[in-house]
């Protein structure tokens, strides 16, 4: 049982996500004035911190507002009311970037993919090549509806050589708040030109922040004649004489930056790889009970599974009544049908826990288990999730 919950119930849900150690320990210290030069270095260490994980040079706004409001800030902030971006859709997050461009105006080109899948580089640039217009491509790193990976370093390079080609400029935008400090992202080296994220998923942190990192060609767009904006306006928070703008949520700040700290200290590419070690053992766990896993190009802090003739509302039930377990259900018209699971900060003896109690569940419904298959390679596959352990 997680000691940050006093219900006893430990939570593999891709957000809000059990809070790491730090975490808790930065809200509960709080208590800083905005304007004391203490929160400024705190606010500062927690940029400086930031970009590490962006992988970059480039500046980061610090947002009080969920994941929503930094995607809404960049589409309200990069393009114009008019202009058309492109937009792959597989899911309900990266359908959020369409919805939030319909609301403001903004026009999409849709590319549907199935439900798992996950956009091709020669597929998005064949549809820049068929529409002139397109001034954007609005990507999600990790679709955390279905666990799915875009490969963005490719998508966002082909992007990039095709703007050479062309000498018209097509920015990147990459929705990275369910693969920050999960999986591999590089802002500058894949030449992305804005990417957000926010404190509830990676960050191990309680939600209510939420981060906006501006490239050079973004950071132009941003200072261009856009709709009309005010809390969002981008230009405010990236102001180095007027930040923070507005009073931010001062208690946030603090946990989310001794919890990335401690994130960080643990390096970046062990908690990479302790990520795809967890997605693989719950993969090869839940295919050895006939559980098939939906995402194409698997996402590390995120497993989807299609659950076939279980009733995925009464496994997930079970999960929690029997198990103290709280695993996402699904979303949209995948609700009823899949069983999503995520493992963000998960170590050994939680993933194992989750697994046998799963294993339990769909045993008692008529599922045939595999458990020598299970125990043979389980141990091993886990190795790399111990990392965690010294976070809590
Ligand atoms: C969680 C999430 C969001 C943001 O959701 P909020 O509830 O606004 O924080 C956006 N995109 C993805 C991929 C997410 O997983």
């Amino acid at each position: 049982v997680d000691s940050e919950n006093p219900k006893g119930l430990s939570l593999f849900t891709p957000g809000p996500v059990d809070l790491s150690g730090p975490a808790g320990a930065g809200l509960l210290e709080g208590g800083l004035h905005h304007r004391s030069r203490d929160f400024e270095r705190t606010l500062e260490h927690l940029e400086r911190d930031l970009k590490v994980v962006f992988v970059t040079a480039n500046p980061i706004a610090t947002i009080t507002s969920s994941g929503t409001g930094a995607m809404e800030a960049v589409v309200g902030n990069l393009f114009a009311p008019g202009e058309r971006v492109l937009v792959p859709v597989s899911g309900k997050f990266s359908g959020r970037w369409a919805e939030i461009c319909d609301a403001l105006g903004i026009g999409v080109r849709r590319m549907d993919l199935t439900p798992g899948g996950s956009p091709r580089p020669e597929d998005v640039v064949d549809l820049l090549r068929e529409e002139d217009s397109l001034v954007g491509v609005l990507l999600t790193h990790c679709e955390t509806s279905t666990g799915a990976l875009t490969d963005v370093e490719a998508v966002s390079l082909a992007v990039r050589d095709f703007s050479l080609g062309r000498g018209r400029r097509v920015v990147t935008c990459v929705d990275c708040i369910t693969s920050l400090c999960i999986d591999e992202f590089r802002m500058d080296d894949w030449c992305v030109d804005c990417a957000i994220g926010a404190s509830q998923k990676g960050f191990l942190s309680p939600p209510g922040l939420s981060f906006v990192c501006v490239g050079r060609e973004a950071a132009d767009r941003i200072g261009g004649k856009r709709g009309p904006r005010y809390y969002f306006d981008l230009r405010k928070y990236l102001d180095p004489s007027r930040r923070p703008p507005f009073t931010p949520a001062v208690h946030l700040v603090g946990a989310v930056e001794r919890s990335i700290a401690s994130i960080l200290g643990l390096g970046l590419p062990a908690v990479w790889r302790a990520y795809k070690a967890s997605a693989a053992a719950v993969r090869f766990a839940a295919e050895g009970m006939g559980i098939l896993p939906l995402a194409e190009r698997q996402a590390g802090g995120i497993v989807a599974f299609r659950l076939g003739n279980l009733d995925a509302g009464e496994v997930a039930g079970a999960l929690r009544s029997k198990h103290g377990i709280i695993v996402a259900e699904g979303q949209g018209e995948l609700r009823g049908r899949i069983l999503r699971v995520a493992t963000m900060g998960k170590g050994r003896a939680e993933i194992r826990r989750l697994i046998e109690a799963l294993a339990s569940v769909v045993g008692e419904m008529g599922r045939r288990v595999d458990r020598d298959r299970l125990d043979a390679r389980l141990d091993r596959m886990l190795e790399d999730c111990a990392i965690w352990e010294s976070l809590r």
